[in-house]
């Protein structure tokens, strides 16, 4: 009897197991064929300058427009693109698109934007990195100035020789380099120092609670006055009430992001926050069940 059983839980779990097996094969297979079929593509989430109020550039996310699921954020294929190496793949169309949108947003202002791109550990290992990246710069006109390049601090904690000699490059090139979701892992004040660092991003863990709770208040004064210290940029993540916005001012962190302002868009409805057909003033008319 007790055999029996242990005989069927035991089919039960192999059955499991080769459905999630087949699963991500299938995933796999779809996401292959999904940067074949361009429906890979950045969303573009707007950047501020928290103390003059004024837009300065974009973040850009990946999206998968899935043709049966619909729209599907990162977290749900970014781990199975990083252990197949898609990731690299998907890393150039992302920074394609994202210079080809910079382009056409120059054509409507005069300030120059920022662009930003998120980049895996996997992109900094490719041989031929520099290069594709020029020459995507090329054909868009870039100005490597407006790019910065974001990498997270699990980027900084496997260092190597080799992880610094393509930060080099990369900066040789003239694009800015900023350190994603900082706070949350645990890298160092020397790593700051040691890697050619121009922004970093303070995680928005510690926005979350930034307008009541003392500590974080604490933390994120620390964080902009070290940013400070080391002359680089600080960005707050995920700002999304006024609160909060009133508590970075006062700290003068120089910038920031998040739902208060606007969430992830397309690049046709980023074109309106450049060309002014949709303005800050709009943007606190936003209600929650807009997000995304
Ligand atoms: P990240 O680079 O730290 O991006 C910030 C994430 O926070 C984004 O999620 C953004 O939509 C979300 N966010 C922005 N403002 C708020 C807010 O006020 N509240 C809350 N709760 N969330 C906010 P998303 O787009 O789902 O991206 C998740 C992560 O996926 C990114 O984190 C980044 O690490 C990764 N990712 C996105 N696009 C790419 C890409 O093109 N390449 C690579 N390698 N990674 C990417
Ligand atoms: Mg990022
Ligand atoms: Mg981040
Ligand atoms: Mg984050």
């Amino acid at each position: 009897q007790a055999k029996a059983g242990g005989g069927n839980r035991y089919n039960f779990y192999t059955k499991v197991l080769q459905a999630e097996v087949l699963n991500s094969l299938n995933m796999e297979r779809d996401l292959r064929r999904a940067i074949q079929c361009d429906e890979l593509e950045p969303y573009f989430q707007p950047q501020y300058d928290l103390a003059k109020m004024e837009l300065i550039g974009f973040e850009a996310l990946v999206r998968w427009k899935h043709p049966t699921r619909g729209l599907l954020p990162p977290v749900e294929f970014i781990d199975l693109a990083e252990k197949t190496h898609m990731i690299v793949e998907i890393g150039y169309v992302v920074f394609e698109r994202a210079c080809a949108q910079l382009e056409q947003m120059q054509q409507h202002t005069k300030s120059s934007l920022a662009m930003s791109i998120n980049m895996s550990p996997r992109q900094l290992e490719d041989e031929d990195l520099i290069e594709k990246l020029t020459s995507i710069m090329d054909r868009y006109n870039t100005n490597p100035g407006n790019l910065l390049l974001e990498i997270t601090e699990n980027v900084v904690m496997s260092k190597t020789a080799k992880t610094l000699e393509v930060l080099n490059s990369i900066k040789a090139l003239g694009i800015q380099i900023a350190l994603d979701d900082f706070g949350t892992g645990y890298s160092s004040i020397s790593y700051l120092q040691e890697f050619p660092f121009d922004q970093i991003k303070i995680d928005r863990q510690f926005i979350v609670n930034s307008h009541q709770n003392e500590t974080d208040v604490r933390l994120v004064k620390l964080i902009v006055g070290m940013a400070e210290t080391l002359g680089l940029e600080a960005v707050a993540e995920g700002i999304d009430n006024i609160e909060q916005l009133s508590k970075l001012q006062e700290l003068d962190c120089s910038l920031g992001q998040g739902y208060l302002f606007s969430k992830p868009v397309t690049g046709w409805e980023a074109m309106k926050l450049v060309t002014g057909e949709k303005k800050i003033e709009d943007l606190d008319l936003m209600q929650p069940h807009e997000r995304l």
